[in-house]
């Protein structure tokens, strides 16, 4: 990381404008002109919103941060982003889902990657037979759990400026600068450019705690500790060896729940496939007679 950007405020508030006399203006948008006099920030616990917080400590006053758990994150991260708070000064706001994440689980299902089209809520509705466990994705249960909640707090509030620690080189980005949304709320990055050595070599220079996993090997946040979903990620086999090393304890649960998945998953893909092979197995010049 170059020094030019370890010094780069997120905000400018000297050089912008303000809308009105004895207005503040904390974020100028470059993509849209608009004055945003205050902000929230999305703390996930993870070390880039982690980043953001740090770079955000002048202007903390004109921050709310948010922080989601939908029941069942990680105990370090909760601990990580209380004590983050109180070294920090800042009154973080605690986002809910509307039920427990068990709850959730029970009514729409395990979160995984690939799922089996007959153990989804949707179709289970048709069938005779009650299925054990239902699978839903793991991009819903992150959107209704953790993302929707999220949202529906920035729309209680009358702030339309959201920061995120999203960046560039990120597995999965999304939505990046000059997003506004179909509520008018505006998305920025103030690390954007930043790369994983960047955020580290930054929150070590600050004195930060670091989240641990960091520092055992897994480079990524670690969501609720019994999720079965984003297995395709880059960091998910990093995510499974750090619970096992670090939380044993959590191990027969996270197993239970994986070899319940690994089953149905098997005996629904060997299912398929096998109806796919004979699709295959029929030669293709052969005329329906
Ligand atoms: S981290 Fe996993 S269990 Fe938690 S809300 Fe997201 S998909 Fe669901």
């Amino acid at each position: 990381m170059t020094e030019t950007k370890h010094k780069t405020p997120p905000f400018d508030t000297e050089a912008a404008e303000p809308p009105e006399p004895g207005q503040t203006c904390l974020w100028r948008s470059p993509h849209t002109g608009t004055c945003h006099d205050r902000a929230i920030l999305q703390f996930s616990g993870g070390k880039d919103s982690l980043a953001v917080l740090y770079l955000a400590r002048p202007w903390l006053d004109k921050i709310e941060v948010h922080f989601a758990n939908p029941g069942a994150w990680l105990p370090d991260t909760v601990d990580l982003v209380e004590r983050t708070c109180e070294k920090l000064g800042v009154d973080l706001k605690l986002i809910s889902p509307p039920m427990p994440i068990d709850q959730f689980h029970e009514l729409r299902g395990l979160p995984l990657d690939v799922v089996p089209e007959w153990y989804g809520a949707e179709m289970a509705r048709f069938l005779e037979e009650p299925r054990e466990t239902l699978i839903q994705t793991s991009l819903n249960c992150c959107l209704e759990m953790v993302l929707k909640p999220l949202h529906h707090a920035v729309m209680r509030s009358d702030i339309r400026l959201l920061l995120r620690g999203t960046k560039r080189c990120d597995e999965r980005v999304g939505i990046g600068p000059g997003t506004v949304d179909g509520d008018g709320i505006e998305y920025a990055f103030p690390i954007w450019e930043w790369s994983d050595d960047d955020v580290l070599e930054y929150l070590k220079g600050e004195g930060a705690e670091i989240p641990r996993q960091y520092l055992n090997g897994a480079n990524d946040g670690i969501d609720c500790w019994f999720c079965t979903g984003h297995l395709r990620t880059d960091y998910a086999a990093d995510r499974m060896r750090y619970l096992a090393k670090t939380y044993p304890e959590f191990m027969p649960e996270i197993r239970r729940r994986a070899e319940m998945l690994k089953r149905i998953l098997t005996d629904e893909t060997e299912r398929t496939v096998s109806i796919l092979d004979m699709a295959l197995e029929v030669p293709r010049d052969r005329k329906a007679s």
